[in-house]
């Protein structure tokens, strides 16, 4: 249906330029002319289209290896016989049969969080805070209880 369409309005605009280009080349010499450079134009910007869309089909893919590439972990396997290399996923069920003794094994990930960077400034602000609120329940406490004893 596209084809017919773009078929339809490339016949137009070639007529209209046969028809405007008559008094230099004659109506039909123009009008097929005008048809065929419309085809030329059409098929280099399709096959630069084409190119275009290869190029960046190949560079996400280049992206996706390094990616994926981050991920690989090798583990070896219990038996001591084999090693199993792959892509291992946090959020997903990471599983391998072993060559050597064909058991299947899971692959848990733990993460564990290390501190990096030195938190005193914030547990001694804590703690500042935590005494100044004992002191101020003492306090009142102790008006608390000269009042019962007046
Ligand atoms: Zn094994």
């Amino acid at each position: 249906m596209i084809f017919v369409r773009s078929f339809l309005i490339a016949g137009i605009i070639a007529l209209a330029f046969g028809y405007s280009l008559s008094k230099f080349f004659g109506f039909w010499e123009a009008t097929v002319l005008a048809f065929v450079i419309q085809f030329v134009i059409a098929f280099v910007y399709s096959s630069f289209k084409i190119s275009k869309n290869t190029t960046l089909t190949r560079e996400f893919e280049n992206e996706l290896e390094q990616l994926l590439s981050l991920s690989v972990t090798s583990i070896p396997c219990p038996c001591g016989n084999f090693v199993y290399t792959d892509n291992i996923f946090v959020g997903l069920e990471n599983g391998y049969t072993c060559e050597k003794c064909n058991n299947q094994f899971r692959i848990d990930v733990s993460l564990t969080p290390t501190l990096l960077t030195t938190p005193v400034n914030e547990v001694s602000h804590t703690f500042e805070e935590i005494s100044e609120e004992e002191t101020k329940d003492v306090s009142i406490t102790q008006q608390y209880t000269k009042g019962t004893e007046l």
